[in-house]
């Protein structure tokens, strides 16, 4: 990992996945000769619930589909990626299509082949799921989770 902000988000990740992650992004670094940079890990299903109702219920324009509990990121089995240059700047332009084959090495999700709304930077542990996590939410309400709030994996 050569990004010390990215270090502290994988740490905040399921602690089922934080090894795929980090193996994840410290092979694309290496292969490719970049940074990478989480730019969002983990978000509560608070947060999510906040941010969707943001341009529906409160202020501003419309970021998510998702609402509280229906993301990966939810669970700590998600991250969105962005490449940085030398002087810390974000690459919008860097093709994530590239990462592809080794995500899919580590059986990540790649969210820019999804068909309907392309989500490039985001890469997700599915882990044979429910593509809207609800038995994932499921496993939640039901209080199935460790003493740091993360869901227990069967
Ligand atoms: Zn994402």
């Amino acid at each position: 990992m050569r990004d010390t902000i990215s270090i502290d988000r994988i740490a905040r990740l399921h602690p089922k996945v934080r090894d795929t992650f980090q193996q994840f992004i410290e092979e694309c670094e290496s292969t490719f000769d970049i940074t990478l940079r989480i730019m969002l890990g983990y978000r509560t299903i608070a947060e999510q619930d906040t941010l969707y109702a943001q341009g529906r219920t409160t202020g501003g324009n419309i970021v998510t589909n998702a609402k509280g509990g229906q993301s990966f990121h939810n669970y700590g089995l998600a991250v969105d990626l962005c490449h940085i240059l030398d002087n810390k700047q974000v690459d919008w332009n860097y093709d994530m299509s590239t990462l592809k084959p080794i995500a899919d090495k580590y059986c990540l999700e790649w969210g820019g082949s999804w068909v309907h709304i392309k989500d490039r930077p985001h890469f997700e542990a599915r882990l044979g799921f429910q593509e809207n996590c609800s038995d994932l939410l499921a496993i939640v309400k039901a209080g199935n989770v460790d003493e740091n709030g993360y869901v227990n994996l069967p």
